[in-house]
């Protein structure tokens, strides 16, 4: 058996090393390392997969979300609704533009924003609503869009854990996560799902405004060369990054869809013990089916019920069993984003959460003698 990884680069890489390395000596001999040609190939290959009008890259997930807001021109003090339980990104870009994050509580069983909680925040200074498709499963899309309609209110997608997750609609209609509210992002940190060999991230629009706003403002407000119309940021996909993603890109389906695999094998290893629940997929898929896209599993997360979950945690570190622990402490508690109007007992469901959450080895080269192994374990301690 391998040496047991929270995430594999290098076996993911060896599978396709030729190709990676042909991509990524192209730029170098090209000498065209910013906004080069590889840039716009791989933003229109993006766009293709994405199904969506109009991709926009730029150098990591947290630019693309700070981008996001800004070509909203709200106003200082503006509201923005998003989840207490994401990585701190989604949130500190809307506190660094002077906006007021209003941070919601989640549903117990996604892991994503509770909307019945969400429908209660909205005020009169509300602009809009930022859902994370956590863990690479999708939020409740047709609730928020409902509401962002009847509110008037964006939404920006924070969608760094989901790409390639569909979501269906009642209608029927299915749609990759990102490409549903007004802005997605997302990023390609080596370990995301598509994962560059540093930083990079993207915006998606189907709106052709905003796009040009977007690709104004990460390249420092500029529309017409040396013309600066607005404050911008100076926010790019480097050309060997992007030649990189371009070779991956045609990939990412079988790297879900292993990952999903994987999930299936965890999920029925554990399904008889009693103080683990397994991960839930959003209403609409009944099973991890390795087909319907539903929930692309950036993390594989369960929960331990028996207050136990710091126990195992020091237990796997003896087995050499890698783990994460996402995340330890929400947001509404964090130093930074303490605020008056937070109230602790409103954030049940994300205290519950932090914790009861362990995150077990999840890549797309992960083996099925090493999740027996890891589920074998699991299972002995917990007994
Ligand atoms: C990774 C991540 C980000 C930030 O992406 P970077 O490329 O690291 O800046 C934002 N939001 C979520 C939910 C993430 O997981």
């Amino acid at each position: 058996m391998n040496k047991i990884q929270m995430v594999d680069l290098q076996s993911q890489y060896k599978n396709i090393k030729s190709e990676i390395d042909t991509a990524v000596i192209d730029v170098i001999e090209s000498s065209q390392y910013i906004n080069g040609p590889a840039v716009q190939e791989f933003s229109s290959n993006l766009a293709k997969y994405m199904s969506v009008k109009h991709v926009i890259p730029c150098a990591n997930g947290t630019d693309a979300l700070q981008v996001a807001l800004m070509a909203l021109e709200l106003n200082p003090g503006d509201e923005i609704i998003t989840t207490d339980f994401t990585f701190a990104a989604t949130v500190e870009v809307i506190a660094l533009l002077n906006l007021k994050p209003i941070l919601i509580d989640v549903d117990l069983e996604t892991f994503n924003i509770d909307c019945d909680k969400l429908v209660n925040a909205i005020g009169p200074k509300t602009k809009a609503i930022v859902p994370v498709h956590l863990f690479g499963q999708p939020a409740d899309m047709e609730k928020i869009m409902q509401i962002s309609k009847e509110h008037n209110l964006y939404v920006i997608e924070d969608n760094a854990q989901a790409i390639g997750a569909k979501y269906q609609f009642k209608s029927g209609i299915k749609k990759k996560v990102g490409t549903i509210g007004d802005i997605g992002t997302t990023s390609f940190f080596p370990s995301k799902n598509l994962g560059c060999f540093g930083d990079g991230g993207a915006l998606f629009t189907n709106n052709d405004e905003l796009a040009i706003k977007i690709r104004g403002i990460v390249n420092h407000g500029m529309y017409k060369r040396y013309h600066h119309d607005v404050v911008g940021v100076n926010s790019r996909l480097d050309s060997v990054q992007a030649a990189i993603l371009n070779a991956k890109l045609p990939y990412l389906n079988s790297y879900n869809k292993s990952r999903q695999d994987s999930a299936r094998k965890y999920s029925e290893a554990l399904k008889n013990c009693n103080q683990i629940i397994t991960p839930i997929l959003s209403k609409g898929c009944a099973e991890i089916c390795g087909s319907c896209d539903c929930h692309v599993f950036h993390q594989y997360t369960i929960r331990i019920i028996s207050k136990k979950r710091d126990q195992l945690a020091d237990y796997l570190l003896t087995q050499k069993i890698p783990f994460g622990i996402y995340y330890p402490i929400p947001l509404h508690k964090q130093k930074a984003y303490k605020s008056e109007s937070f109230k602790d007992e409103e954030f049940v469901n994300t205290n519950t959460l932090s914790d009861q959450v362990i995150s077990l080895p999840m890549h797309s080269e992960l083996s099925d003698d090493q999740i027996d192994f890891i589920t074998n374990k699991i299972i002995k301690f917990l007994a």
